[in-house]
């Protein structure tokens, strides 16, 4: 499907927009009577919307991005459509103070997870749909006023087979057999209250679904009634927990009343976990959607349930921060989704048995932020955001991960108390409508006694990390002097920022049994360039001073020589394990940056990782050693590399609890690494076969997937081996993990086959289009050089004839990331880099989306080229 010329909305149009019209509601009818037949490409849709316009006479424009519209009804007048519809804009001249219109046309079923994404089950034949609009795919499903600054009440209407599960935002009003189509039925839902478009949903299908309610007693005395539901299709019911997801929804819902003291909005609470899905979860109100890896088929560390109950809790933060209060415009996405970030760990800390999820949150989420924000393309967290496509481009690290850290550091800046306060004020202020960051300053101020306006440029306004480095000299074994440099550079501005940090110093000494403690620390306001640090002098010098202790701030932080000695020999005896995470961060930022050679960081994985209790952070580590050893280890380093530490992973694998998290983790480490090397192809065979055996590790379907994946990729798996493995695994997930097993195999053909599915054909769902790209990039230079042309020339017209998403990814997945540095060649020299800069060059009109995406991979390849290029003395 063709992208069409004007569906890119930009900030001013919406403006122009929301300043003329006000909508009071829309009623819209979805026909989904097609939905059975496989030929059927769309559905009939009709669009009513009711809305005033402030200025009579005037003229504006809906949005609907269809395969054809039938008829365009304006205050009783019906209009040609061929004079009205444009590309997907259909414009209404001429308006009057009250106006209604109605608007019915096709819209498609998706395959791209956006708008009204259709899915067959490979295990049963059954049919799903769901739908995903978020920042703007609302249109492509019915007629709107696509902004989120145009709310209205909603009432959807929805014919499908009448054995199905139809579900909607709002409660279900009536239900009632369609006498003209036996076997059909329409649902009638409420209308909702008034929301924005993008939130909006409809679910349908034969979809499993599981009831209970939660109860609440409010502060006037009035009980709160909350019905539950969890959905999931039906052959996922035997692994779906949903005992498990209503615990911690109660426990979130008890928690956000609480703190938020503003009672549940929109009646009902369900949560349907979806297939093909394109993000984690979406926050729609009274139904939220998630991806349905979240139901576990397989074994899952206890890391991968803390991730999904820190996805219920954010969205579940949503409801106030996003749906009750929302943003005018996608420059203030932050004001929804850093908070959301910021209360799912705090809710899973507060709430849940995951008590450590800070840990997860300095470990894994801040790292997306770090990465993000050395990007040329970062931006202020409050962003500049012109049109729809740029705001496709800002659900990234820096709106979500550096914006919920910022949000801690505001907590340690301004307490607490302070900070709910002002989220409280926030609520009662602007319930049902929209803000931007002066509404939030504004009752921040009210609420710390301070004025939050600096504070506001120098952390939101701003783009860039600060990097903290201790300078510390001593008197003999004492501290005589330690100072805290700052420095700052705003990559977009080229300007220092002085950022203000509350922030601790941990001092770590080894008791009586090795173990490294916490003997003290101090907590101290940072400004400026360079910071004093009276209360540590005179003191003994600690083995380890670890900056940003309990990691109150965002930054990037070092070390001192001798706290680095420290680390490097004794990290695991760290009993902390945010002091921990927070020390392996510090290491890999230093591997990234040219300052640590990629063979220590390797060194201290292998040594130190088998110690580490946190499962998440052992995940990272190992993914970070991946990293460092197809990406950022010279070339001539890496086979030796590689190999041994495959071997050392396979060592620990063994070495491992039986049944144990850690166990599992480094069996999937073990067949990441072996897409790469042989090394270990044959015991994995075994192990697929059976006639190998780690004791306590079950290959359930999951595993057995990533293990033919790892051979495969190394040539030791046929055809027929990968397709007698579907056979005994006939479900989306197998469907998938085969298809990456098949096109991970080195054969030429095998790599065009793929290569041309995925960049010139369009059958390929979401799904499986990462499935193929997974595949398709498990292989050396030999196979994947003959890409790098065809890369360049064909991204343009990717991004001009396929859907963002779908466009995205591709564009995003095929480019040529792991290449080496011929010794003594500068990094900008190499030939990918060349002609990176080359297409830049020719394509400065191209659209902004498209080049940041291209921008950031070099920006990756460079990066990694430049620590090839270090020739660093290993430490150890
Ligand atoms: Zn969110």
């Amino acid at each position: 499907m063709g992208r069409v010329k004007n569906e890119n909305l930009s900030r001013s149009e919406a403006r122009g927009r929301s300043e003329l019209i006000e909508v009071e509601n829309y009623d819209v009818a979805l026909d989904l009577r097609s939905v059975l037949d496989p030929e059927a490409t769309g559905y009939i849709s009709r669009s009513v919307i009711t809305f005033k316009c402030n200025e009579p006479g005037a003229g504006t424009f809906v949005d609907f991005i269809h395969d054809g519209i039938h008829s365009v009804m304006l205050n009783g007048i019906q209009l040609d459509p061929d004079a009205v519809v444009d590309g997907s804009r259909i414009h209404l001249a001429d308006l009057a103070a009250e106006n209604q219109v109605t608007i019915v046309g096709t819209a498609l079923y998706s395959r791209s997870g956006e708008g009204l994404h259709r899915f067959v089950d490979p295990a049963d034949g059954r049919i799903y749909l769901y739908t995903q609009y978020e920042p703007a795919d609302a249109r492509r499903v019915f007629a709107n006023f696509e902004q989120p600054d145009i709310k209205a009440s909603f009432t959807f209407n929805v014919a499908a087979p009448s054995d199905w599960q139809v579900s909607s935002n709002s409660p279900l009003a009536v239900c009632e057999e369609m006498a003209s189509t036996p076997g059909f039925s329409i649902w009638r839902f409420a209308p909702t209250e008034r929301i924005s478009t993008y939130i909006t949903t409809v679910l349908a299908g034969p979809y499993h679904v599981v009831e209970d309610s939660w109860k609440r007693t409010l502060a006037d005395g009035t009980e709160l009634e909350v019905p539950l539901g969890a959905y999931c299709r039906s052959s996922l019911a035997e692994a779906f927990d949903a005992a498990e997801i209503f615990a911690i929804t109660k426990a979130g819902l008890d928690f956000f009343h609480e703190l938020f003291e503003y009672p549940y909005p929109f009646g009902k609470y369900e949560q349907a976990f979806v297939p093909e899905y394109n993000l984690g979860a979406m926050e729609n109100p009274g139904l939220v959607t998630f991806t349905e890896t979240y139901v576990f088929k397989s074994r899952a560390t206890d890391a991968q349930y803390q991730a999904r109950g820190n996805t219920i809790m954010h969205e579940m933060a949503h409801m106030w921060f996003g749906n009750l209060v929302t943003m005018q415009w996608w420059d203030d996405l932050w004001l929804k989704e850093s908070f959301a970030d910021y209360m799912g760990s705090l809710a899973l800390v507060e709430a849940t048995r995951w008590k450590d999820a800070w840990v997860a949150f300095a470990n894994r989420r801040k790292a997306w932020a770090y990465v993000q924000d050395q990007l040329p393309t970062t931006h202020p967290i409050v962003a500049d955001i012109r049109d729809l496509e740029a705001a496709k481009q800002n659900f990234d690290g820096i709106t979500y991960a550096k914006g919920a850290s910022v949000l801690k550091q505001l907590v340690a800046y301004v307490g607490f108390d302070a900070f709910i306060g002002a989220a409280r004020q926030y609520f009662r202020d602007n319930a049902y409508s929209n803000t931007t960051l002066d509404d939030f300053l504004t009752v921040l101020s009210d609420a710390s006694g301070r004025d939050m306006a600096r504070w506001s440029s120098l952390w939101l306004q701003t783009a860039g990390i600060s990097t903290l480095v201790p300078e510390i000299e001593y008197d003999g074994g004492r501290l005589a002097r330690v100072r805290l440099l700052q420095d700052a550079m705003d990559p977009v501005t080229a300007r220092t920022v002085d950022r203000p940090h509350r922030l601790r110093l941990g001092l770590y000494d080894f008791d009586a049994g090795g173990a490294l403690v916490r003997t003290d620390s101090v907590e101290l306001d940072l400004a400026g360039a360079a910071t004093d640090v009276p209360e540590l002098a005179g003191r003994p010098a600690p083995a380890l001073l670890l900056v940003n202790d309990n990691d109150l701030t965002y930054a990037k932080v070092r070390f001192d020589a001798a706290s680095l000695q420290t680390v490097l020999s004794a990290l695991d005896k760290i009993t902390d394990p945010l002091a921990r995470a927070l020390c392996w961060s510090a290491l890999w930022n230093m591997t990234r940056d040219g300052l640590l050679a990629p063979a220590d960081y390797l060194g201290a994985v292998e040594r130190f990782a088998p110690a580490e209790s946190d499962n998440g952070v052992l995940q990272v580590l190992l993914d970070c050693a991946r990293t460092a050893l197809d990406r950022y280890l010279p070339a001539a380093e890496r086979t030796v590399q590689r190999e041994r530490f495959v071997d050392s992973v396979r060592l620990h694998l063994g070495k491992a609890a039986a049944g144990s998290d850690q166990q599992l983790t480094w069996a999937r480490s073990l067949a990441a690494l072996s897409r790469s090397t042989p090394r270990c192809a044959g015991y994995i065979a075994d192990l697929l076969k059976g006639t190998e055996r780690v004791a306590g590790l079950t290959l359930d379907t999951d595993l057995r997937w990533r293990f033919w994946q790892a051979i495969a990729a190394t040539g030791h798996a046929s055809q027929e081996q990968l397709d007698t493995e579907l056979a005994s695994d006939l479900t989306a997930a197998g469907r998938a993990g085969h298809l990456t097993a098949m096109t991970a195999r080195p054969d030429p053909a095998v790599k065009a086959q793929a290569w041309a599915d995925a960049v010139a054909g369009s059958e390929l769902s979401n799904q499986l289009l990462d499935a193929t790209i997974d595949g398709f990039t498990a292989a050396g230079h030999e196979l994947l050089d003959p890409y790098i042309e065809p890369y360049f020339q064909s991204i343009e017209s990717v991004w001009a004839q396929k859907s963002i998403e779908i466009a995205s990814r591709i564009v995003r997945g095929f480019y040529p990331l792991a290449q080496d540095l011929e010794p003594g060649t500068e990094p900008r020299q190499h030939a990918v880099v060349v002609r990176t800069d080359e297409w830049l060059a020719g394509h400065s009109d191209a659209p902004a989306a498209l080049r940041r995406i291209v921008i950031e991979q070099r920006d990756h390849l460079l990066r990694a080229l430049t620590v090839q290029g270090r020739q660093l003395v290993q430490a150890f």
